[in-house]
């Protein structure tokens, strides 16, 4: 288990092994990903969660007197083939419980803006930590619509207006179970018609990119996939094991691609996009975030002015002086260092000087003292000589 934080409180990820295929192991990294889910409460959220990802995920059961829309997460690392993923879950709960809607999409559209001025804050740290960091911007939004077949509600067009500006929006129909092969597809060409009425710009899987290009325009003639999911598993007569709603009729199985669009939800969000999502996640919709907030501190006239700005030049100024008073310290030292080591030299060449001066003292003094000694001798000798030379006169 590692240490993380949740709702701003310490807790410890549990790491899951998955149960089945997800579709990581054709990634060949570490990554984090980081998944929204939002719908009315009993739409099949979690279960579709749990569904995708084969673990369990227990969110606290949503009671429906919520005031507001609570946002809930929930970490946890998987890993499949080697590839070990950081999976942040959130979703909305009470979310279309208020009698006051307008509110529900705001609460999510800040929810989604904290997470992307948490990242601006930490790319304007001047001493940042990107590689490190934490990054809970939400890189796809899975939009639970109701399986009624009536059509969009004005609380689907106003939040997936909202939500599609700043995320990467997959719609999905809800428990799609409940409804008719016929019915579905009328209710899916209604749905993306409305979507198209109302300018809503869901994500789109790109089809720029020749390897992906077949199996994308596929995928976005699906839109919007038609999910079922499960927490049960029903044993099939030549023996497996397979995720399924049981009915008095028979069963619905959530990884048949006749059943449901599930299969193909998990492939376009996982294994084939999840790189893309991501993508479009940091260049463009937080690009644009980020472009917005420092227009609105005025980066962009060269104009300092909002709060941001002041702290973040406040933090470069610091840093600047903090690096100038190091520099400053330094040289000291140094130049302190460079006097201590002269001073040494210097005394240990008066040290030497004098034993020098001693040793050509005793020196002379010694070699005075041959000399004396020579002379003496000389003179003994001439002594000598002439005590010779006068004994020889007197003998003659
Ligand atoms: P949430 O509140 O949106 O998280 O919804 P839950 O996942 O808790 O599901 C609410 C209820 O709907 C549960 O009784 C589920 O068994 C049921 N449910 C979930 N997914 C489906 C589905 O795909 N089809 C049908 N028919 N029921 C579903």
């Amino acid at each position: 288990a590692i240490k993380a934080k949740q709702n701003g409180v310490e807790s410890n990820i549990p790491e899951l092994k998955l149960n089945g295929f997800v579709g990581f192991d054709s990634l060949p990294y570490q990554f984090q990903f980081n998944v929204l889910c939002v719908g009315e409460t009993g739409m099949g959220k979690t279960t579709l969660i749990e569904s995708l990802f084969n673990m369990k995920v227990d969110f606290e059961p949503c009671n429906n007197e919520l005031r507001t829309v609570e946002l809930r997460t929930k970490i946890c690392e998987v890993s499949e083939g080697g590839v070990r993923v950081k999976l942040r879950i959130v979703e909305t709960a009470g979310y279309g419980d208020q009698l006051d809607k307008d509110k529900s999409a705001k609460i999510i559209v800040d929810y989604i803006n904290e997470q992307f001025e948490a990242y601006l804050k930490e790319e304007l740290k001047v001493r940042r930590h990107l590689a490190y960091y934490d990054d809970t911007r939400i890189h796809v939004a899975l939009y639970f619509i109701s399986p009624t077949g009536h059509g969009l509600k004005a609380l689907d067009i106003v939040t997936m207006k909202e939500l599609s500006k700043r995320v990467n929006v997959i719609p999905v129909i809800a428990k799609s179970d409940t409804a008719c092969k016929d019915e579905l597809v009328r209710f899916k060409q209604k749905i993306m018609s409305e979507i198209k009425s109302h300018n809503i710009d869901v994500y789109q899987f790109p089809v720029d990119d020749e390897t992906v290009r077949k199996d994308n325009a596929g995928l976005n003639s699906l839109l919007p996939f038609a999910v079922v999911g499960s927490t049960d598993f029903v044993t099939k007569e030549d023996g497996r094991l397979v995720r399924a709603r049981r009915y008095p009729w028979g069963i619905v199985e959530v990884e048949n691609e006749e059943h449901c669009d599930f299969v193909k939800l998990r492939e376009a969000m996982l294994r084939i996009n999840e790189d893309s999502l991501r993508e479009r996640t940091h260049n463009i919709l937080y690009e644009r975030y980020r472009r917005e907030r420092l227009r609105e501190m005025k980066m962009k006239d060269g104009d300092a002015g909002f709060k941001m700005v002041e702290a973040f030049q406040l933090r470069q100024k610091e840093f600047m002086e903090e690096r100038q008073k190091k520099e400053e310290q330094y040289n000291k030292e140094f130049l302190a260092r460079v006097a201590k080591k002269e001073s040494e030299l210097k005394h240990r060449e008066e040290a030497l000087n004098v034993r020098i001066r001693g040793i050509n003292e005793s020196y002379e003094g010694e070699a005075k003292k041959i000399e004396d000694s020579i002379n003496a001798l000389l003179d003994e000798k001439a002594k000598l000589e002439n005590a010779r030379n006068s004994g020889k006169k007197q003998r003659k």
